[in-house]
């Protein structure tokens, strides 16, 4: 059984992915099932040796997706409607008030590595505001700049 990746890197399917991040509820379980699943260089506790789990795409009730939800993180009493770890739990804990930060998705061990590069590299990208600190700093480049063709211009005028 290989111990390490043996296989070149998944493509995305940016149709589906793009549909499901729209939507305004926790995405984490359809990315789970978008994904290829448990990779038989996984290491598990597993009782039985015979068992093979490849490909199984089930929650692995880690919570990882729980422990990365804002609306969990400002509003803790949603937690007493379960006790569980799992992305159902999530669903049934933040429902429509999902937030869309994606954040659920890429701390799920069960997620394909493509999803989330395609997240961060393509979709966080476009829904964050420039930090205001550059936005200023283009601002008084612009005003520099200004600034100098003012002087080339009155120059010009002057002769
Ligand atoms: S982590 Fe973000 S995307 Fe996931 S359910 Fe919570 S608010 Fe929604
Ligand atoms: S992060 Fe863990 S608990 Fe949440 S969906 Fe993925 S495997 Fe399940």
């Amino acid at each position: 059984m290989p111990t390490t990746r043996d296989q070149t890197k998944d493509k995305p399917n940016k149709e589906i992915a793009d549909y499901i991040l729209s939507q305004k509820e926790p995405p984490v379980a359809r990315f789970r099932l978008l994904s290829k699943g448990m990779e038989p260089y996984h290491r598990l506790y597993i009782l039985d040796p015979d068992s093979d789990v490849t490909g199984d795409k089930g929650c692995l009730a880690c919570g990882n997706c729980i422990d990365s939800c804002p609306v969990l993180r400002k509003d803790p009493a949603r937690f007493e409607k379960t006790e569980q770890r799992t992305s159902f739990a999530l669903e049934a804990c933040v429902g429509e008030d999902c937030e869309q930060c994606y954040s659920c998705v890429l701390a799920c061990p069960q997620v394909d590595t493509a999803y989330k590069d395609y997240i961060v590299d393509e979709v966080v990208p476009e829904t964050i505001e420039p930090a205001p600190r550059i936005t200023s700093l283009d601002n008084y480049f612009m005003a520099i700049v200004a600034l100098i063709l003012g002087v080339v211009i009155g120059i010009f005028i002057a002769r």
